[in-house]
């Protein structure tokens, strides 16, 4: 029978792995450019969008 630390080291190495999977993806290299979706001039788009387009964000 588990145990709550048994629970909680299963937790932590599911965590482990799903941060080191995020940490794997490759980071698109993005141009500068026109923002498609608000039309600011930025250093780094990605898709044609600027970060706080493609994170739902406002500035
Ligand atoms: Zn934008």
């Amino acid at each position: 029978m588990a145990d709550a630390v048994d629970v909680a080291q299963e937790v932590n190495d599911l965590h482990l792995r799903a941060s080191l999977a995020a940490a794997r993806q490759p980071v698109a290299i993005g141009t500068p450019g026109e923002c498609q979706k608000c039309g600011d001039d930025m250093p780094r788009l990605v898709g044609g969008l600027c970060g706080f387009c493609r994170d739902g964000r406002r500035r």
